[in-house]
């Protein structure tokens, strides 16, 4: 039976009551009264259709109160009860509570980061576009647009390249526009739009890769297996700091709990950063454990709903997957891994802004799991963690198939010749690998081909007209892209500022550093890896599998490649710049370098011939560089923890990352003040360092200006609070600017 939107009950305090949390940006549940028919099965984590504001919206059930302040004469009635039992445990609904309050989000918003789409609909549908299959869209329609519609310009080009249909809302999402090109080319009847229920999916049919369990393990793997065994023999939470080198091992040890913790009856979910989920990593996992459910944002919502439904039933029992597979709604969870913890994609870069990996061991802790955080690098937040006790640590020194470490030689660019990209030893080695029919890796974390366009006349850089980035040149397309909002056109032939001919080209992006290599080896056979070249996940993996097969001698990628891929034939990496990451207007910049190059340089040498790493830089003495090339972890963390220390910067303090924007500059410059007024008035007694407000490092993005505050709050979580509900109740009485609140955040810009 379904109940006409505000039918009324007799009266609230006979009725059944229910707390409905909606996805909407405020902090409370709704309530609802429920007609009798309705009642008898209604229970909390169900979803129910209700009115809102006019919209029929699906929410869940979060309590069946006894009593509300809601007049009865109020009350609005569910309209429907749209499933036959919870579609989330209460396990799962504890932990969506928990990133709500922490994350300073609601309980609704947190929901609906769980559910698979398919669940937050009552239907749902999916779209693929494509080229029009008439004759003749080509080339030359492309040209007709080149000018004037970027947006229909961008799609058609991209459709041209790809090799099949496009998921719709991938590409809108891709390529950061409206939906409205896509519309206006349909119309023309240049692309057309199709439903198909399923597409290929390279994951999840990934095929078992045999990776035989070893002969035997490594006497620091059974140690770690053996110390990770006991809690989850005794059903007791536990959380691991499993450091290992690259190469050490790891995952087998993560395949060895899992095996245990099947055994005994429970589930077990392994979290990789999105990157590194590829066909060979799931393939390790089917190899060994027959049927396993893959979870990644590039599943269609079928996909996605069936993984989640299989799951809940208990049939699969190990879910591998990105950021969101920790809400696998996995019965009797024994195991949490979160492989490569460090890697800052783990954090959501929209609301609710969780981090996966602190969010598994709270998870871990509701299901008294075990919790396996491994990294040859970890974060400094949870090397504090291990040294305070708070986690277990375990290490791992030695490479699992012997061989060294690779060696890594710093190249100091401003004392050696340089030709390019390259420098004169660099373009040696290269040369020589490839002579003795070894493979190369080139790892230069910027696509396009020149990030600057400068004037030799008047120095002024060509900058986007609606951020503050200079725009990079792509020579392929042969136009200049702001890698910032997407915005793209024709290079200008002089000089927008004083008009003087003749720009040049500063820097070298990946595609560069491909042309450069292939003319230093013209007949090596060289891929470029970056989201340039990759349209899709089948480019991707056939990249990969040429490279593995020995089709292709010289990978040149971003940092696509740092992350998970073993290539035996792989014997020299060079890492063509170090400095990029290390002028970030960001704390965690020396960390993140340091991180990446000790990732890329874990690629290299894990066969039998030994490997070696070239890093050039302009900063040879800088620490991150100085500890990644001697593969020294612990003496990289001594030397930034106490500056973290000092500045009361995280892992030792607690920081929120406020942003507001708006086109309207003189409202955020109002607003910012206004905000920091309400701060220094509630905060000021209290120990909260509010910086700000100041321009953020990227102070205008899509025409949008931006401020910023960066709040520390120490390690109180009292504190946190206090600031957070100030912040919420502030941004709850401001429509505009926008105004996000970051908390815990990974990237300062
Ligand atoms: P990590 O994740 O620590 O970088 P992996 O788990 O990928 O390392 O292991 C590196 C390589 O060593 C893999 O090829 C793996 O099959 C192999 N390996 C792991 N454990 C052993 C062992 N005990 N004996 C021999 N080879 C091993
Ligand atoms: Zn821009």
């Amino acid at each position: 039976m379904r109940v006409k939107q505000g039918e009324l009950l007799g009266g609230a305090s006979h009725g059944v009551l229910a707390c409905v949390a909606l996805k909407r940006p405020v902090r409370e549940e709704f309530t609802y009264g429920v007609p009798h028919a309705m009642a008898e099965n209604l229970q909390v984590g169900m979803r129910v259709a209700v009115h809102f504001s006019g919209r029929r919206e699906v929410g869940i059930v979060t309590a069946l109160p006894q009593s509300t302040d809601v007049p009865a004469s109020r009350l609005k009635n569910i309209s429907a009860v749209l499933d036959e039992g919870p579609v989330l445990d209460e396990d799962l609904m504890e932990l969506t509570r928990w990133m709500g309050h922490y994350y300073g989000c609601s309980w609704g918003e947190a929901l609906a980061a769980v559910l698979p789409a398919a669940l937050k609909r009552e239907g749902g549908r999916r779209q693929v576009v494509r080229l029009s299959p008439a004759e003749g869209i080509g080339q030359e329609e492309l040209a007709s647009l080149e000018d004037k519609h970027v947006g229909q310009y961008r799609v058609l080009r991209t459709l041209l390249n790809a090799s099949g249909p496009l998921e719709r809302n991938e590409l809108v999402r891709k390529l950061n526009i409206s939906t409205s090109p896509i519309q206006t080319l349909l119309k023309k009847e240049w692309i057309v739009a199709e439903r198909i229920d399923a597409v290929t999916e390279a994951l999840s049919g990934a095929p078992a890769e045999n990776r035989p369990p070893p002969e035997c393990l490594m006497p620091q793997q059974v140690a770690a297996i053996g110390a990770i065994s006991k809690p989850l023999e005794a059903k007791e939470f536990e959380t691991f700091l499993l450091r290992g080198v690259t190469g050490s091992g790891k995952t087998e040890v993560y395949l060895e709990v899992i095996k245990k913790c099947l055994e005994l009856g429970r589930g077990a979910i392994v979290l990789v950063p999105e990157i590194a989920l590829t066909p060979q990593t799931v393939g390790w996992f089917r190899g060994r454990f027959g049927q396993v459910a893959v979870l990644h944002s590039r599943m269609t919502d079928a996909q996605r709903h069936d993984a989640w439904k299989a799951v809940r039933k208990g049939e699969v029992r190990v879910v591998v997957g990105a950021r969101s597979a920790l809400f696998a709604p996995m019965p009797d969870l024994g195991v949490v891994v979160v492989d490569e913890e460090h890697e800052p994609s783990f954090k959501q870069g929209s609301t609710p802004r969780y981090h996966g990996r602190d969010l598994a061991v709270v998870r871990a802790k509701r299901a008294n799991a075990v919790c396996i955080l491994g990294s040859a690098t970890p974060s400094l937040e949870s090397w504090l963690n291990a040294k305070n006790g708070r986690y277990t640590l375990l290490e791992m020194y030695e490479r699992a198939q012997g061989g060294a470490l690779p060696s890594v030689e710093v190249i100091d660019l401003n004392s050696v010749k340089v030709n390019g990209p390259f420098s004169d030893p660099l373009a040696l080695a290269i040369r020589e690998t490839i002579q003795r029919g070894e493979q190369v890796i080139l790892f230069q974390n910027r696509r396009g081909f020149a990030p600057v366009l400068w004037c030799a006349q008047c120095k002024a850089v060509v900058k986007c007209d609606q951020c503050d980035s200079s725009m990079v040149f792509h020579r392929k397309l042969q136009r200049i892209v702001c890698h910032g909002c997407c915005a793209e056109r024709r290079p200008p032939k002089q000089c927008p500022t004083c008009k003087a001919p003749g720009l040049r080209f500063l820097g070298e992006g990946s595609e560069q550093v491909e042309q450069a290599v292939k003319s230093l080896c013209p007949d090596a056979r060289v891929a470029r890896m970056d989201s340039d070249s990759m349209n899709s996940q089948e480019d991707y993996e056939r990249v990969l599998g040429q490279f593995g097969a020995g089709e292709v001698d010289i990978l040149v990628g971003t940092q696509m490649i740092a992350k998970g891929l073993d290539f035996p034939g792989v014997t020299l990496v060079g890492i063509v710049s170090a400095d990029s990451s290390l002028h970030l207007a960001d704390f965690r910049a020396s960390e993140r370098t340091f991180q990446l190059l000790c990732q890329v340089a874990g690629r290299a040498g894990r066969g039998e011939l030994p490997g070696r790493i070239l890093v050039q830089t302009h900063a040879p003495e800088h620490p991150a560089i100085v500890h990644a090339a001697t593969h020294d972890y612990r003496a990289f963390v001594e030397y930034e923890l106490p500056l973290r220390d000092e500045l009361d910067y995280p892992p030792y303090g607690r920081i929120i990352l406020v942003v507001l924007e708006d086109e309207d500059e003189a409202l955020v410059e109002k607003t910012a003040n206004h905000l920091g007024e309400v701060l220094e008035h509630h905060l000021a007694d209290d120990e909260v360092q509010i910086l700000g407000p100041a321009p953020a490092p990227i102070a205008l993005l899509r025409n949008r200006h931006r401020r910023n505050f960066l709040l520390k709050t120490g390690p109180s979580s009292e504190l946190l609070d206090k600031t957070r509900n100030l912040l919420q109740s502030f941004v709850e009485r401001h429509h505009r600017p926008r105004i996000t609140v970051d908390v815990d955040p990974v990237s300062m810009l």
